[in-house]
């Protein structure tokens, strides 16, 4: 009887959620990459992510029940073994709940990071942030802090405004002297970025006005560093899709993708919306540049991967790249995402090499050879120096952000064990590449929490925000340190 009040409380369309979280295992990466190639309709999350663990590989997927009956004939147990580690229905009623009405009060109050707080306080921030509060977050820290916002061009589909803010100090308000680009919210379903990004910001600038260091669980940060950290210059944007996280929100059904029905199916719910993190001008015609063997993206709007009907054709794509133009000194960038526990570095499309500049993204005479990891026909090339660089900010970022004393976090190359064109990481890296004149960015995907867990429980909400926020300042330090000009 318990169990079925338990579900009276959920919304309707939760219900008609049939997901399970599941793990593929086995002693071969290979194994898994076979699984993906003959599955990618499967929704990997993110991108598919093997994690080695205990002299094991694993894959993590959400699936349906008839997935999974499907999967369970087709696989040979003795060689790829399948664990249901959670009915993810079952979990909805022990999430972090999502905030009721508005607790920073239009931006009457500034939002106030965990790190500025004293230490062994047990916190309740309240829930993760509604979409409206998101904005009255931001103007919250306007009208605390002075901290510049700025309004993206272009509309979402709902009409809805997507802001940003510079967080600096006072003198380094100028656009050129903007050096770190942090982004969140763009996979709706990935509940807690756009609080990750706004707690952040708050810490560093609650902790620069009243000369404070900042405590992440047993990672911490000087007072000094705090400077040094808002000197880079950080441009910021909490929540890329509001469309699709009100949405989400409303509905707990593990929504990823935009609102724009362009392209949809009628009576198809899963067919509206695009896949952000599959839009952006990077080997976005993945038919053409990668082998056919594989997808690094989907041309079916059923899918969560669905890649548009054009590079760039969605508005929330479009304003991630257009502060490019307006802060042109940007050289470092992290997109957010949940759940995997890892930092992705370029590039997403292939194995990295440092060998042969000619097998790169640009050269069509390598179009449907990109893709397959396993192979060495084709391999993406990456300048030696570069490489060294964008591996070290990983290694960096990922040990501070174990330091908290939560969890693991891996650095990765954000192929993985395979590739993914249109994201967001790799267009920024790959600009400078198409066209020297722009500034050269160093491309981030960080994903927080746990593997296919979208919504995090209210312990693990809180530790995310700590997590992440030692691994941002440590960004920032880092960026600093390998350089912030070219
Ligand atoms: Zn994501």
């Amino acid at each position: 009887m318990k169990a079925l009040s338990l579900l009276g409380l959920l919304p309707a369309s939760a219900l008609a959620l049939d997901a399970l979280s599941v793990a593929f295992t086995s002693d071969e990466a290979s194994h898994l990459y076979n699984v993906i190639r003959r599955n990618s309709e499967l929704d990997y999350g993110c991108r598919p992510v093997v994690m080695r663990s205990e002299g094991e590989h694993r894959l993590h997927a959400i699936v349906s029940s008839e997935q999974l009956e499907s999967l369970k004939r087709s696989l040979d147990p003795a060689v790829v073994r399948i664990e249901v580690s959670e009915n993810l229905q079952k979990r909805q009623a022990a999430t972090a709940p999502i905030g009721k009405g508005d607790r920073f009060k239009g931006g009457k109050v500034a939002p106030q990071g965990l790190g500025s707080r004293k230490a062994g306080q047990p916190v309740d921030l309240g829930g993760i942030m509604n979409v409206d509060e998101v904005y009255s977050a931001m103007k919250g820290l306007e009208n605390k802090y002075k901290t510049d916002l700025f309004t993206a061009p272009y509309k979402t589909y709902e009409g809805q405004t997507v802001i940003g803010g510079v967080a600096n100090k006072a003198e380094q308000k100028k656009k050129d002297k903007q050096y770190i680009y942090l982004t969140s919210g763009i996979h709706a379903r990935e509940r807690g970025g756009p609080d990750n990004l706004i707690y952040f910001i708050s810490d560093l600038l609650y902790a620069n006005e009243h000369r404070t260091g900042l405590t992440y669980g047993k990672k911490k940060y000087t007072n000094s560093q705090v400077k040094k950290a808002l000197g880079t210059g950080i441009v910021f944007i909490p929540l890329t899709n509001p469309d699709g996280v009100r949405y989400d929100q409303k509905n707990g059904n593990l929504w990823r993708k935009n609102r724009n029905p362009t392209s949809s199916f009628p009576g198809n719910e899963r067919s509206v919306g695009v896949d952000l993190n599959r839009n952006f001008d990077f080997l976005w015609n993945y038919t053409k540049h990668f082998d056919p063997s594989v997808s690094p993206a989907s041309n079916n709007p059923s899918s969560e991967a669905f890649y548009g009907t054009a590079p760039f054709s969605e508005p929330e794509t479009k304003n991630m790249a257009w502060v490019y133009d307006m802060f042109p000194k940007i050289r470092w960038f992290i997109d957010v995402h949940s759940a995997a526990g890892t930092l992705l570095y370029s590039w997403g499309d292939d194995v990295n090499q440092a060998n042969d500049p000619k097998q790169n993204l640009f050269n069509p005479r390598y179009d449907g050879k990109r893709g397959v990891v396993e192979d060495s026909l084709y391999k993406e090339y990456i300048d030696e120096e570069d490489w060294y660089n964008v591996a070290l900010q990983a290694n960096r970022t990922t040990d501070a952000m174990v330091s908290v004393g939560g969890r693991t976090y891996e650095p990765q190359q954000a192929v993985g064990l395979y590739p993914t064109s249109g994201a967001s990481d790799d267009y920024s890296f790959s600009r400078w590449h198409k066209n020297k004149k722009v500034n050269k960015v160093y491309g981030y995907t960080m994903e927080f929490g746990y593997p296919t867990n979208f919504y995090p429980t209210s312990e693990e909400f809180i530790q995310n925000i700590l997590d992440t926020n030692a691994g941002f300042m440590e960004f920032c330090l880092t960026a600093a340190e390998i350089g912030l000009k070219d």
